[in-house]
């Protein structure tokens, strides 16, 4: 079987998508050249639009092959959604922008600031990602994946990426930076909407 390409930069997710391949004995690999492409813009109001955009996009270097793209972020209840679809650049004075992505460590921190003081039955919020695939510049399918957690008061965990540390999972009783990409995989929100393709793609 070819190896899975994926539309992304971010190392993070690279390796969240090769630990959920690895269970099902699938290969994924990032686009070939992908930092030399030019960048999709993620201008969308929603997960699913900002996914379709990227795999549209970079699907047209690759003529007749599937491209995957994930677009995800967290929402938290106590902030209406937010980051949401701002996750990556939430430290952001316009976080707003599509251009400009903040560090993880600067966007965890207003998190924290921003549930300074909230009790943990308030700090709710789930994961969110959305896959799609397109070919040519047509999303072919998407799919999508949650995971339900509880934002901490600190981190807690060096693995991971984003918001990983503050991410509790109550279920194992970890957070997310806690996990080996393998394990993340099994309750995560990538793992969950890739599980999802993979059932799809099977019956290609
Ligand atoms: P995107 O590239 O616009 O999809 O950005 C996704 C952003 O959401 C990342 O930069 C992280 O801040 C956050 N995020 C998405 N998935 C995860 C995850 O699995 N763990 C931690 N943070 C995540």
């Amino acid at each position: 079987m070819k190896p899975i390409l994926i539309a992304t930069s971010n190392s993070g997710k690279l390796r969240d998508f090769a630990g959920a391949a690895q269970s099902h004995g699938v290969e994924v690999k990032s686009v070939p050249g992908f930092s030399s492409l030019p960048r999709a813009i993620e201008d969308g109001p929603t997960f699913d639009s900002n996914a379709r955009k990227k795999a549209e996009h970079y699907s047209r270097f690759l003529s007749g092959e599937i491209v995957l793209a994930d677009d995800s972020g967290l929402e938290i209840d106590a902030l209406g959604g937010a980051p949401g679809v701002h996750s990556a650049r939430y430290a952001a004075e316009k976080p707003h922008r599509t251009e400009t992505n903040t560090d993880d460590e600067a966007n965890n921190a207003r998190v924290l600031r921003q549930l300074k003081g909230m009790p943990r039955d308030r700090r709710t919020g789930r994961f969110v990602c959305v896959i799609a695939a397109a070919r040519d510049g047509q999303t072919v399918a998407t799919f999508r994946g949650e995971a339900e957690g509880i934002i901490l008061d600190r981190p807690r965990g060096s693995g991971g990426f984003g918001y990983d540390p503050l991410f509790y999972f109550p279920q194992i009783q970890k957070t997310f930076a806690q996990l080996a990409p393998e394990e993340k995989a099994r309750y995560s929100h990538r793992g969950a909407a890739f599980r999802k393709f993979l059932a799809w793609y099977d019956q290609k």
